[in-house]
């Protein structure tokens, strides 16, 4: 997630983001490779559906035998009716909002099948016009 955020320097200072950074050294039972695409994408969204001048949180926690990573950005949120549906694929709130055209809104499709694949846990709040937080569940051991 470290090396994700720096990958992505040039596009946060672009939009004047604020990141904030604090997670602590902490293991994870996870495939690597895989693991860099969760975090690029969450972390490409945090910056994508972000305003100038905003934040970006990013925290790390241990619960009990798991792992919690918190990812929060500022901007214009996720109304509620769209949120049980923003890990479907080619699902997006807003076709408008983001000029890009190279969206498919495959980003999260994948980053929810690959912490399934880890047997982890992924949920979203949101607060409209204010935040959006995405927490990841890794556990921290793998079942033997
Ligand atoms: P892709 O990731 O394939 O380039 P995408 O970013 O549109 O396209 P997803 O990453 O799956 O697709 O996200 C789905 C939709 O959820 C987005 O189009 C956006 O509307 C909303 N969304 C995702 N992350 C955030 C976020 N951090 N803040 C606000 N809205 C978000
Ligand atoms: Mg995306």
């Amino acid at each position: 997630l470290r090396n994700q955020i720096v990958a992505m320097q040039s596009l946060w200072i672009e939009k004047k983001l604020e990141v904030d950074f604090d997670i602590p050294e902490l293991k994870v039972f996870a495939d690597e490779s895989l693991m860099s695409q969760v975090w690029s994408n969450l972390f490409a969204n945090a910056i994508k559906y972000n305003r100038m001048n905003g934040t970006i949180t990013v925290r790390g926690f241990e619960v009990d035998d798991d792992v919690e990573i918190v990812i929060s950005n500022s901007g214009a949120g996720i109304p509620q009716n769209d949120l049980p549906h923003i890990f479907e694929r080619f699902y997006r709130v807003e076709k408008a909002r983001t000029r890009t055209t190279e969206s498919y809104g495959l980003g999260l499709a994948v980053v929810k099948r690959i912490i399934e694949l880890h047997n982890g846990g992924i949920s979203v709040t949101s607060v409209e016009r204010q935040e959006t937080v995405f927490m990841v569940r890794l556990a921290k051991q793998g079942n033997l």
